[in-house]
């Protein structure tokens, strides 16, 4: 089998991995800060905060946002649930705007329609969550004008697209956002097994970030209400231990090294899928010129109409001959936690149910090799043209 995607781990990650096990610190010690600062160095931006996923830093996104019970988190219903969890965690309420039918990320003309009906009956949202679906960045601009317009704040969901780029910016420089945040799970982009990262341009929401990744405590003289000795450190918010460790880290810095190999990889394979399904009757990504995609997904689309069978059938054909292929995602409004909190009409998301219908994803991912690519391509044709 094939899988979807699939980590890349080298003599010399193992090999870092190893230093750490063999040091004094294990867990967060001098190794998490380096790894901070070589994904600051390529993303560019001024500060970030490693965590032990993208889904604790997505939640202390919300929490340093101020986000509470009494405020409303929007987001993409084609994401994973973790987008959406984090406004949960923090007592929110969650909403949904259906996505862009080419780039399958949030809509922007259902973006500002839904801000101006929300601006009326007063239920606007306080933070919305941008998820860089497959690794193509959304249309931050237009995003970032509409958050002037209406004051909401806005956290990148760019689990999927470290190393990508928006109109020359790389994906992390926080150019258009409050909080950009990364996720090092095995099939992402870079791993450290679990892992994330939350980075940010602006220093209090760095120092936030920090402070409730581990406990809420600070051992800061400026911060402390006093200081009864050097043992002394003060509890100042509610936080929880979401460190990341040194091991961790240690892979994480050793595989940022092969960062743009990762991502010169993935595009090789999109352009050869580009190429050589171009006559199947399928619909193939579509990379907004803006955008230099990070190709953590390659997701195709079914064209119904021109194929003599459903969906169901096509995906265990496809599984049966070998291909690991997977559906990224299903609509989180239709998750049965959802649906009894909130009970969405789906008619509200005609693309999200549309892209539901049709999407797949197949193999993409830098250790691939060229007789794996042929054979996805001869599987599908096979299968779609039968
Ligand atoms: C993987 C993923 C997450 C969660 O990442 P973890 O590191 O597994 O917590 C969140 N959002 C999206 C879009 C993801 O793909």
């Amino acid at each position: 089998m094939i899988p979807y995607g699939r980590q890349n781990i080298s003599q010399a990650d193992i090999n870092e991995v190893i230093k750490v096990l063999k040091s004094d610190f294990i867990t967060q010690g001098p190794t998490v800060p380096l790894f901070e600062q070589s994904v600051i160095n390529s993303v560019k931006a001024k500060y970030a905060c490693a965590t032990n996923s993208a889904t604790s830093a997505l939640h202390l996104a919300c929490l340093s946002l101020n986000l509470t019970e009494k405020d409303i988190l929007w987001t993409s219903p084609i994401s994973f649930v973790a987008s959406a969890n984090c406004g949960l965690y923090c007592g929110a309420n969650i909403d949904f705007v259906d996505i862009n039918p080419d780039t399958y990320n949030i809509c922007i003309e259902q973006l500002e329609k839904k801000l101006r009906l929300a601006l009326n009956i007063n239920k606007l949202p306080k933070v919305v969550v941008c998820v860089h679906l497959g690794g193509q960045s959304c249309e931050m601009q237009q995003i970032k004008n509409l958050s002037e317009k209406y004051d909401f704040k806005i956290i990148e969901d760019a689990s999927h697209a470290l190393g990508g780029k928006y109109k020359g910016y790389r994906i992390g420089s926080c150019e258009y956002s409050d909080i950009t945040v990364f996720s090092f799970h095995p099939v992402k982009i870079i791993t450290t097994g679990e892992g994330g990262m939350a980075v940010t341009n602006d220093a209090e929401l760095d120092f936030k970030l920090k402070l409730l990744r581990s406990h809420g405590i600070s051992r800061h003289p400026d911060i402390m209400s006093k200081n009864d000795g050097p043992w002394y450190y003060e509890q100042l918010a509610l936080g929880y231990n979401y460190r990341m460790t040194d091991i961790q880290a240690a892979l994480g810095i050793s595989q940022m090294a092969r960062l743009d190999k990762f991502i010169k990889r993935r595009t090789d394979i999109a352009q050869h899928y580009n190429y050589h399904l171009a006559r199947l009757p399928l619909r193939l990504p579509q990379i907004h010129p803006d955008n230099i995609s990070a190709y953590h997904l390659y997701i195709i689309r079914l064209k119904m109409d021109k194929i003599g069978s459903d969906k169901k059938t096509i995906f265990k054909e496809l599984k049966s001959s070998g291909l690991g292929i997977n559906l990224h995602y299903i609509p989180i409004y239709r998750q049965p936690y959802f649906k009894q909190l909130y009970n969405y009409d789906f008619a509200d998301f005609p693309e999200s149910e549309k892209f539901y219908s049709e999407a797949i994803s197949i193999p993409i991912f830098p250790e691939m090799t060229n007789r794996q690519l042929k054979q996805v391509t001869e599987v599908l044709s096979k299968v779609l043209c039968q």
